[in-house]
């Protein structure tokens, strides 16, 4: 009699196992049975994890929240389903990326290129982001609430359905994208621009400062 479990169960996309520690809310980390706060030794934990970000070009289900990577080349990688939640990326390359439901709320994303990346169904909300560049994406379908952006391109990106309600956004450049349906209600926005965009099809209600 075998064990095996029917052939036709499916666990959701985004189950992911919990942290040993019994009562911890965090999910284990990818390549532990532990989070990260829990993990007996967290700095090999994330050598480990940049070690894996870099062996692969195609990541799935990985949850690497509160890590911090920096200088890493992830050019033309793919994620699937990944959790990047409070994570910190600094002067990492993730051009020509694709990024489907990955979650990178509440992180800090310094000095990153992702221009020419397909990023669909995400989550940035919440995320500090200085001095990146979307330059040339699709940005579809993306949940950029509450950010904190300075100095950082969106020129030539299809941006539709995406969301930046109630967020800061300095000296950041909309020029030549696609905004239909894309929300700024709320946001405060200093020295926005954007030109050559169809910003009349965007959503930005009486509470936005237009620029
Ligand atoms: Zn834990």
């Amino acid at each position: 009699m075998s064990n095996e479990r029917p052939c036709e169960y499916r666990e959701a996309m985004l189950s992911f196992a919990r942290c040993a520690i019994p009562a911890c809310p965090e999910h284990a980390a990818s390549g532990s049975d532990r989070c990260l706060r829990h993990s007996d030794s967290p700095e090999e934990l994330q050598r480990e994890a940049a070690s894996l970000l870099s062996r692969s070009r195609e990541h799935a289900r990985l949850n690497l929240s509160g890590m911090r990577f920096s200088g890493l080349d992830l050019s033309g990688h793919q994620f699937t389903s990944c959790l990047f939640s409070r994570a910190a990326f600094q002067a990492v390359n993730l051009r020509g990326c694709s990024l489907h439901l990955c979650f990178f709320d509440f992180a800090e994303l310094s000095d990153c290129p992702f221009d020419g990346s397909k990023i669909m169904y995400s989550v940035f909300a919440g995320a500090r982001i200085a001095r990146c560049d979307f330059s040339g994406c699709d940005l579809l379908h993306t949940n950029l609430n509450g950010i904190d952006c300075l100095e950082t391109k969106f020129d030539d990106s299809d941006l539709y359905f995406s969301r930046f309600i109630a967020s800061r956004l300095t000296a950041v450049s909309f020029v030549d994208c696609n905004l239909k349906k894309v929300h700024f209600s709320a946001a405060i926005l200093n020295q926005v621009s954007f030109k050559y965009s169809n910003y009349e099809e965007a959503e930005f209600k009486e509470d936005s400062i237009l620029p």
